[in-house]
């Protein structure tokens, strides 16, 4: 159908008259039939269901894998988001939009498909990267559906994020900056926000606590600032990125888990994430531009799991000459965001095992496009899709 259309329009005919000839419901069978054949979906060679990681404890599982606040047209990734399975339980890393449709897809835990006991009763904490709201949206949603969805009081889950910024950010450009949102406190961080989403959703809290008898949100989840030290924390705006060494900030029987600042300025902190466990280590680098903190973050890891960004969307976006705005948008997308040519070579110095490709910008892109990010990588690649699993260390 879509290759009937293609010809139609080439010989001069809009899609919309092509369409609106054939009437609503053929147009709405039209419309699907392109969906299904996207050229983004993944090849048919690739082997990264749950078949492939049978046998593993440690399984990084890819939730969503688009990146940036659009819900990207024609593009079929969730938002960004991903579980570290460890044993019998797992880790939430980022939590995109779409992320509790997505647990339940990927059959995580013993209860994924009863209707109120999972799969948030395996969950063991949450870890945010940093606040940009396309890795955070549904957090509330975990938070408030999760009473129906797993989310029980036999050990309180810790969310873990970058603390409050301290101070806004300049202004970029010229002019009079605007007032801000929330001048009292206008840059929270993760205890603060977490905080703030019970207090946004309290007529509902308030609801399962007394009529449905549910527990205290205070017994389900503790929410705290990953505790970088202060010496790296003094000029978000100035030096968003020192460098530094990475520090552990998180233990439990299963996992230690390090941070280190990256550089996604003007965000602060924005953070990047080492998982290690009995079977290997997984780093995850939130956003971010190159910085030799990740590299060392990520060195000997087994599988990396890095954002990338094609540079190509926001030249077409923003032609120069750019205004302020754009200017300001353009400079954000390139330079705290790493490009497709950069992230092979960052793998290849980290001297990992697995690159795998999350958090794409555009969302909604072939695989073709991605290819070039093995270059100067000797490793594996993965260009990452939604419900990926992947298996670390060996199979028992
Ligand atoms: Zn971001």
């Amino acid at each position: 159908m879509c290759d009937v259309l293609s010809r139609l329009e080439s010989s001069g005919v809009s899609r919309r008259n092509i369409l609106a000839s054939f009437g609503l419901g053929a147009a709405a069978v039209a419309l699907t039939a392109c969906a299904d054949t996207s050229p983004e979906k993944p090849s048919a060679s690739r082997s990264f269901g749950p078949a492939a990681a049978e046998g593993y404890r440690t399984r990084l599982v890819l939730l969503g894998t688009s990146g940036g606040p659009p819900y990207w047209p024609g593009g079929q990734r969730e938002g960004i988001s991903s579980a570290l399975v460890v044993g019998d339980r797992y880790y939430l890393i980022d939590a995109g939009h779409g992320v509790m449709g997505q647990l339940r897809k990927a059959k995580l835990g013993p209860n994924y498909d009863k209707d109120l006991d999972g799969p948030l009763d395996v969950l063991a904490g949450i870890f945010l990267t940093h606040l940009h709201s396309d890795h955070v949206v549904d957090l509330n949603n975990i938070l408030s559906e999760g009473l129906y969805n797993g989310l029980q009081s036999v050990k309180k889950i810790p969310i873990w994020g970058p603390g409050n910024r301290g101070q806004l950010p300049p202004l970029f450009g010229s002019g009079t900056p605007p007032t801000p949102v929330s001048p009292g406190n206008p840059t929270p961080g993760t205890r603060e926000m977490t905080d703030l989403i019970v207090q946004a959703y309290a007529t509902d809290f308030n609801d399962r606590l007394f009529d449905n008898r549910k527990p205290h949100p205070n017994q389900l989840w503790e929410a705290f600032d990953v505790p970088v030290p202060s010496e790296f924390t003094k000029s978000p705006n100035t030096d968003p990125c020192p460098e530094m060494s990475p520090f552990t900030f998180y233990e439990d029987d299963h996992v230690r888990v390090s941070a280190t600042l990256v550089n996604h300025a003007p965000v602060f902190p924005a953070l990047a994430y080492r998982f290690d466990t009995d079977d290997g280590s997984v780093v995850f680098s939130g956003d971010t531009g190159k910085t030799p903190n990740l590299i060392q973050l990520a060195k000997g890891a087994d599988v990396l799991v890095h954002e990338v960004i094609d540079k190509i969307w926001p030249q077409s976006l923003f032609p120069e000459p750019r205004t302020d705005a754009q200017e300001g948008l353009y400079q954000h997308l390139i330079q705290a965001h790493t490009l497709i040519e950069d992230v092979g070579p960052i793998a290849q110095e980290a001297g990992v095992k697995s690159l795998v490709l999350s958090h794409l910008v555009p969302g909604n892109r072939p695989d073709s496009v991605w290819e070039a990010c093995g270059k100067g990588f000797d490793g594996q690649l993965i260009i990452g899709h939604d419900l990926d699993v992947i298996g670390v260390g060996s199979a028992k």
